[in-house]
C-alpha cells in the first residue's frame, strides 16, 4: 500500500489514462477524488474502485471558478490534498477536426513509403482558427495552472505533496498537432519552474510525457497512421493505460522521494531522449 492515508485528485479520470490512475492509486489505499467534465462520468470510474475509496467531482477545469469549487469541495470533504494529477486532456478541439487531417497525413505516409518525397501538405496551423487554439490551450495548460494554484493552497498548510502533470512526447513537436504541442510543451516548463519553486514546502512537481497510449483519444489516428506509428516504435505496440498509471503511481508515491522538475516517458522506444 504506498499510498495509504493519501487523498488524491485525479482529472479526467472518466475514461483513458486518467482512470487507470483512479483505479492504481484506489489499489494502493488512497481516497481518490474523480475528476470529470460530467458527473456520470466520474460516477463510473467511482464504481469501479473499491467501497469508500473514491468521490466524484465533476468540473470543467478550463473554468477556474468550477476549478476552485471542487477544491473547496476537496477541502470539506478531506481536510487535506497530498496528490494532485493534472490529467484532463483532448486530442481535438472541435468535431471533426481530425477527419480533415487524417486523410493528408494518410496520403503522406503513402508518399514517403513510395520515395518519390511529399507533395501533401498538412497546412494545419495556417487554417487553424482562434477558437480551436484558444480551447486546447485551455483545458491542458489553462487547467493544470487552475488546478495546481488550488492544490498548491492546500498543501502548503501541510508542506507536503505531489502533483503530477500529463504531458507528452507531443511536447517536442507532434506534426498535425500544433496547439496540441504547444500545450503539451508549456506543461513541461510549467512542471520544472513550479518544482523550483514549491521544493522549499517539500512539494515536489513532475511530468509524465507518453508515447502512443491505447484510449479513446488515439482512436482518432486512421489505421494507416497507427500501423505507420507501430513501424517507428521499436516495442511495436502502443500501451495499455495501466502503464501510465504505473509511472503516475511512482511519481506520485515516496518511492520517488528525490525526484522533482522531472519527466518520465513510458514510450516504447518511440522516443528516445
Ligand atoms: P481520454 O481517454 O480522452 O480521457 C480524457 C478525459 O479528460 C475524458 O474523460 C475527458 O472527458 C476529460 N476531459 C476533457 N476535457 C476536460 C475538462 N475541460 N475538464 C475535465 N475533464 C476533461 O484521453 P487519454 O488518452 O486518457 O488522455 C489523458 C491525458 O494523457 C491527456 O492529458 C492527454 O493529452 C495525455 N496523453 C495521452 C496520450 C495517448 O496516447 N492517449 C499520449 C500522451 C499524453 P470527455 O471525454 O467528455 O472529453
Amino acid at each position: 500500500m504506498k499510498l495509504e492515508d493519501k487523498v488524491a485528485l485525479v482529472t479526467g479520470a472518466g475514461s483513458g489514462i486518467g482512470r487507470a490512475i483512479a483505479l492504481r492509486f484506489a489499489e494502493e489505499g488512497a481516497r481518490v477524488v474523480v475528476n470529470d467534465l460530467t458527473r456520470e462520468r466520474a460516477e463510473k470510474t467511482v464504481g469501479e474502485l473499491p467501497d469508500g475509496r473514491g468521490r466524484a467531482m465533476a468540473a470543467d477545469v478550463s473554468d477556474s471558478a468550477q476549478v476552485r469549487a471542487m477544491f473547496e469541495a476537496v477541502e470539506r470533504a478531506y481536510g487535506q490534498l497530498d496528490i494532485l494529477v493534472n490529467n484532463a486532456g483532448i486530442g481535438s478541439s472541435r468535431p471533426g477536426e481530425w477527419s480533415e487531417v487524417r486523410q493528408r497525413a494518410d496520403a503522406r505516409v503513402m508518399e514517403a513509403v513510395s520515395g518519390q518525397g511529399i507533395t501533401t501538405h498538412l497546412d494545419v496551423t495556417m487554417n487553424m482558427t482562434d477558437e480551436v487554439w484558444h480551447r486546447m490551450i485551455a483545458v491542458h495548460l489553462n487547467g493544470t495552472f487552475y488546478c495546481t494554484r488550488e492544490a498548491l493552497r492546500l498543501m502548503s498548510r501541510e508542506n507536503r505533496g505531489a502533483i503530477v502533470n500529463l504531458s507528452s512526447i507531443a511536447a517536442w513537436g507532434l506534426e498535425a498537432v500544433p496547439h496540441y504541442s504547444a500545450a503539451k510543451g508549456g506543461i513541461l516548463a510549467f512542471t520544472r519552474a513550479v518544482a523550483r519553486e514549491v521544493a522549499s514546502r517539500n512539494i515536489r512537481v513532475n511530468a509524465i510525457c507518453p508515447g502512443y497510449i491505447d484510449t479513446p483519444m488515439t482512436e482518432a489516428m486512421s489505421p494507416l497512421m497507427k500501423k505507420s506509428l507501430l513501424a517507428r516504435t521499436p516495442m511495436a505496440r502502443m500501451a495499455d493505460p495501466s502503464e501510465v498509471a504505473a509511472t503516475a503511481l511512482f511519481l506520485a508515491s515516496d518511492e520517488s522521494s528525490f525526484f522533482t522538475g522531472q519527466w518520465l516517458s513510458p514510450n516504447g522506444g518511440l522516443f528516445i531522449g
